[in-house]
This record gives structure tokens, sequence and C-alpha cells, in this order.
């Protein structure tokens, strides 16, 4: 067995109602679980132990959505609309070989659990090969970090430009290589590492997609997640009725991805059969998705957070709580500005935010019983903070939820334990080690992050010469075409 204590840090707890009292205290871990949080605990021998004086550990983050593959496409979107990042983001997963799926897969897992993301809802729309989604599987598993890796029948280009999309979204060795997933599920050491389902086909015949959800049932898969926009008609009402059609509402945790701008009725069909709504406001304020919808009176208790594009900056859960709460506390105080009247008090809590990229995202996934929260019998995920660095002094001392949510930044994330394992110490990610079938690929048994971001920075040069090729306007118009959307109600008048 193995034992590591975290010695005299403010551990932030959560009571029965979901309020967060901080406590100094002690945390002692046995292999992956918490096993005691007392004031004092002596450290048996062979402990490892971590000085957390000064520091601020926090339960682990939860992404309820992502889309780990994109490392290369990191700041290509900064400026860009849904519908101007599908062809230049989306659709470039085409362009990925097995070798960059790994790379890629490998440094958008660390990015995230650098910054304090122990589990991650990867909606991984990279299956362009039969052993696209095992590569990535295993280049998770080698990160360390804990994943709802969701297989994706992914909407495959036959030809960037110019721009042919396959005609079939289901394909028989589509199916096959998912029975062969959900065969070998779950994966890496305690099943770290977990098979998930992701769907965005609702408009293909039900008898096509039948065969997959079947498969998913028998394999106990408990996660399927879609994106669901209403402002775009496909992604929008499609999916929770077409969900209730097909019979599968009620047989999986369901994640809808933003579930913005639904229709009341749609959203009573999302709420009623106890889904989940998960709200990642980088790009869904960007990219015009509409208000997210995360801290609305409705969903409370059925929402959570996720970073999505982490190329478009979505790589930090605190990140995503502080814009999404000041998001929303803007858009309802202009409401009452523009009566001419004054705002009373603020809206929403730091804490609410807090929780929903904790507690609320580990109930979403139907693991509230095992993460989320820092409790004695909990699985060990756990997330370190300085509380004396420039950014977090005096505020972490203050109101600790207070120096996460508004303060903190990847940089001040000293340690991120994950399943008893420490991933990040001292502020340094430790080293990779990676998984014996990738090892081809790697070309080393272990990996330091310095040479990992060179392999990053040289398959991204080998990406950027093939897309930049592309006509990217050429793409997007016939894209438009292609999902009926009336060009003629697209408009930059405010
Ligand atoms: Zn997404």
């Amino acid at each position: 067995m193995t034992t590591l204590l975290l010695k005299n840090g403010v551990v932030l707890l959560h009571d029965s109602s979901d309020h967060i009292v901080p406590t100094l205290a002690d945390i002692l871990v046995k292999d992956n679980l918490i096993a005691g949080i007392e004031r004092e605990i002596d450290a048996p021998t062979g402990t490892e132990v971590i000085d957390c004086t000064n520091k601020v550990i926090s339960p682990g983050f939860i992404d309820c959505h992502q889309h780990v593959w994109q490392t290369f496409n990191k700041g290509r979107h900064g400026d860009e609309t849904l519908m101007e990042y599908m062809p230049t983001g989306n659709l470039t997963s085409s362009q990925y070989s097995r070798e960059d799926i790994f790379w890629g897969q490998l440094g958008g897992c660390l990015t995230l659990l650098n910054a304090g993301t122990t589990t991650v809802v990867d909606h991984a729309h990279i299956h362009y090969f039969p052993e696209a989604s095992q590569t990535a599987v295993s280049s998770t598993v080698s990160s360390g970090i804990r994943s709802v890796f969701c297989f994706t029948p992914t909407a495959r280009v036959a030809s960037l430009s110019p721009l042919v999309l396959e005609p079939n979204l289901i394909e028989p060795w589509v199916i096959s290589s998912f029975s062969s997933l959900t065969d070998k599920a779950p994966f890496g050491p305690n099943g770290r590492v977990q098979l998930g389902l992701a769907f965005d086909g609702w408009f293909v015949p039900q008898e096509i997609a039948t065969p997959l959800f079947d498969l998913a049932l028998k394999a106990g898969i408990k996660v399927l997640t879609s994106h669901t926009v209403g402002s775009i008609s496909t992604l929008g009402s499609a999916v929770p009725r077409t969900l209730q059609k097909w019979g599968l509402i009620d047989k999986f945790h369901i994640l809808f991805s933003h579930a913005t701008e639904l229709s009341p009725e749609d959203l009573d069909t999302i709420l009623k059969h106890g889904g989940r709504v998960v709200s990642t406001p980088s790009t869904e304020l960007q990219m015009a998705h509409g208000r997210p919808i995360c801290f609305d009176d409705r969903v409370r208790g059925n929402a959570c957070l996720g970073g999505d594009c982490q190329s478009n900056g979505g790589i930090s859960i605190p990140g995503e709580m502080k814009l999404g709460l000041q998001a929303e506390r803007g858009l309802r105080n202009q409401k009452i500005i523009d009566k001419g009247l004054m705002v009373k008090t603020v809206h929403r809590t730091v804490e609410q935010a807090f929780n929903l990229g904790t507690v609320q995202g580990a109930r979403a996934i139907g693991m509230g019983d095992k993460i989320g929260s820092i409790e004695v019998g909990k699985l060990a995920d756990l997330v370190v903070f300085d509380a004396d660095s420039p950014s977090m002094v005096c505020a972490a001392q203050n109101n600790p939820v207070d120096a996460v949510v508004l303060f903190s930044t990847p940089a001040d994330v000293s340690a991120v334990v994950i399943d008893g394992q420490v991933r990040k110490l001292d502020g340094k990610l430790k080293n990779v080690k990676v998984t014996h079938d990738m090892r081809e690929l790697s070309r080393r048994d272990v990996l330091e992050w310095k040479e990992i971001a060179k392999h990053l920075l040289k398959r991204r040069e080998i990406y950027r010469e093939k897309i930049d090729k592309v006509d990217f306007e050429e793409v997007k118009r016939v894209l438009l075409k292609a999902w009926y959307i009336d060009e003629s109600k697209m408009t930059d008048e405010a």
C-alpha cells in the first residue's frame, strides 16, 4: 500500500448542504482513497509527505465537456464564431495522423491537469480510422488524468479542399471500433479512464444508430453526451426530442452540452428526465451560442461546467467559473440598469460557481459518491494552491474560495493528486509513464514535459503545413449549405 500525507493545508470541505467550510487539516491518502482528514495526522513509515503550510487544498476540478485532442489548434480561434470555428477547428481533426492523436491528446490532457482538472469528459470527435480512439485512450491513460472518454462517431471529411463529407456517419468499422473498446474498458490502473459515448448524429435514421446505443447499454456505459445548441436547428430541439423518441433519455447520465437557447418545453424534457446541462462560458460567450445557462434558476442542481475547445482557451475550470459567474451578473445587472434603476445586491455567489466545477460536475457523471468533494472514503483527487503567491496572497487568507475562483491561475496550482498519484508537484508536472502500446510512437518509456512540448511543436508544424493550404472560406460556404443555414439570417447588426 502507498500512503501520502498532505500536511497542514486549508482544506475546502463541503458540508451536507454543499456549503464550503475551509478547515486547517492534514489529509491522509492510502492507495487511491482519502483515508483521514484531521487536524494532526502522524505519517506512517514510508509515507510521502507534501507540506501544505500556506496552501489551499481543493477538490479536483471536473470538466464535463472538452475536446482534448485539439492541442495543435490552441490560439487559432480567438476571433471566431461557432460557424467560423467549425471548418478551422472542428473539421481539422481529419488531418490528424495516429502520431498526431497520441501527442495532441497527451498535450491536451496535461494542459488540463496542470490547471487542476482531475476529471474530464472528453467528447472525442477524432475517430477517423479504426485505431484512432484507442490511441487517444492510451494517451489519456499515460497522462494520469481521470477521464470519461466518450467514443464519438465522427462526421468525417473525405477532403477538406474542396470540402467533401463521407456519406455515412456510422459505418460497420465504426461499430467494430466501439465494440473493441467496450470489450477492453475501463482502462488504466483502477479503471481510471472509463468509456462513455458522445453522439451528434441525430439526423441519421434510428435503425442506423440503434446498434451503437445497444452496444453502449450492453457494455454498461453510463455517460452519454451531445452538443445541444438551440440557435442551430440540427443541434437544438432535435437532441432532447430524439432521445425521448428513441427511448434513450432515461437510460444514461445524459450531458447536454451548452443547452443554450432551448424552448421551455425542450429544457423541461431534459430536466424532467434528470439530464444535466454543461455550460462552457469561454466558447458560448464568444462563439454566439447564447447566454450560459448554468446559473439559471431552472437548472439549479442540474448544471455543471466545461472548457469545451481547449484550442480556444477553455483550459481551466476556475477560469470558466469566474467567466460564467461575472457574465451572468453583468447580463442581469444590465437589465436593471436599462430600466433606469440601480442594482441592490449582487447576483449569484462565488460558492455557486465553485460547486458547478466540483460537486455538481461529479453528480452529473454519476460519480457524486466518489469525487467532487474532499471526504474520507472518496477517491483522492486533490488540487493544492499556493496561498502566498502574488495572485493569491491575502485573498486566500481572507476567503480561500474567492481566491480559487477569482484570483487563481494555473501557475498557482502547486500540486495535483489524481487517484492517489502525485501528477504535479512544486508547480511542475511530473514525468509521464507511457503505456506499452504507445511506446512505438513516444520512443521513450518516460517523458518529461519539455520533451513533450518539443514533440508538440514539431507535430504542429507538420499539421500547419497541411491546413495552411485549405481555403476555409470555401469550406465554410459548403458547410453552411450542408447544415441548411439561412445566411440572410446571419448579421453583425446588434
Ligand atoms: Zn464542444
